[in-house]
């Protein structure tokens, strides 16, 4: 079998063959409050979650962002599609005897530890050839021996040029001599319906912050694609704030549905461009919310009627 251009059919860019990880030191760091909640689900002993397993499959699956006033990050559809491949190529590998199960273990530190992709200020990972404009899979698998070929470790590189143009531009102010502080990166409050008032005031997209990666001059050869109608209607804030959210599933995944998080985020967004026209919709889908959802209805109102 082989592997790399079982990746390519899959629809990866590239594939790299680890051996089983070890990360004793990340996960001690997790233990210490370094890294966002979204690293919780990682396991932290590699050879302990998986004693079958003798290798680590890493697959790159590149993306280039929407158009500017698409106002969604082209990330989570890339994500979606990446995932799926990432499942069909699993069976692809069980139906020619290779157990393979997905990897949950920190990727970005180990693109950087095997010198496949360099660490930048803004924490993003850089590969060349695709900027920071990537999803990682990873599967775990159980190769026969004679195709245990390991990618060869590389030396680590710099790539970050310390422009600071992602510093200047954060603004949550998560970027800084010091380093990228999670605390104050608005993805790591994205995840359902509540969000803090500060995160709230500086959101500029659906799904995400784009704007580390949209000023860093290391993307700016990626070429931004253009929103089809199938997603602009999707991603319609209206539609969403209705509850119309099952067209923007399909693109992004179902479990972005959870804790209402479209809803609230599209509810914001709309706060964000003074759609003062959407308030009788959000005054009463407010009326029938109820928890943290009813909360930022009632925030986002409040905004938009200080502007009316
Ligand atoms: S994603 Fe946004 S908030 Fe987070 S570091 Fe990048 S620019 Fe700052
Ligand atoms: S914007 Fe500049 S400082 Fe920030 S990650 Fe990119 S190259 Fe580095």
């Amino acid at each position: 079998m082989n592997l790399s251009e079982s990746a390519k059919q899959a629809g990866f860019a590239a594939a790299y063959l680890l051996p089983v990880p070890r990360y004793e030191e990340w996960t001690r760091r997790r233990a210490s409050g370094a890294f966002a909640p979204e690293a919780d689900w990682i396991e932290g002993d590699p050879a302990a979650a998986w004693p079958w397993a003798n290798g680590l499959l890493l697959l790159i699956w590149p993306y280039a962002p929407y158009v500017s006033d698409a106002g969604v990050s082209g990330y989570y559809p890339a994500s979606n599609e990446s995932y799926h491949a990432m499942v069909a190529l699993k069976e692809a590998l069980g139906k020619e005897g290779v157990r393979a199960e997905r990897a949950a273990v920190p990727v970005k530190s180990l693109l950087v530890e095997w010198g496949i992709g360099a660490r930048l200020m803004s924490d993003l990972i850089f590969i060349p050839g695709l900027g920071t404009r990537f999803v990682i899979q990873g599967l775990m698998v159980a190769l026969p021996e004679e195709e245990l070929v390991f990618t060869p470790k590389r030396a680590s590189f710099e790539a970050c040029i310390h422009c600071k143009r992602c510093q200047n531009a954060c603004p949550g102010g998560a970027i800084g001599p010091e380093g990228y502080e999670w605390r104050r990166c608005l993805r790591a409050y994205e995840d359902g319906s509540a969000m803090p008032a500060w995160v709230m005031e500086k959101m500029t997209c659906l799904l995400g912050c784009e704007v580390c990666q949209d000023v860093c001059p290391l993307n700016h050869f990626i070429r931004p694609r253009p929103v089809t109608e199938g997603e602009r209607s999707a991603f319609d804030l209206k539609k969403l704030i209705a509850g119309d959210i099952q067209p923007a599933l399909e693109i992004i995944g179902k479990n972005m549905k959870k804790g209402g998080k479209l809803t609230a985020q599209a509810a914001v967004l709309a706060a964000n461009q003074k759609r003062t026209d959407l308030l009788p919709l959000l005054e009463a889908k407010a009326a029938e919310a109820e928890g943290p959802l009813k909360d930022t209805l009632n925030w986002v109102i409040s905004h938009l009627k200080k502007r009316e």
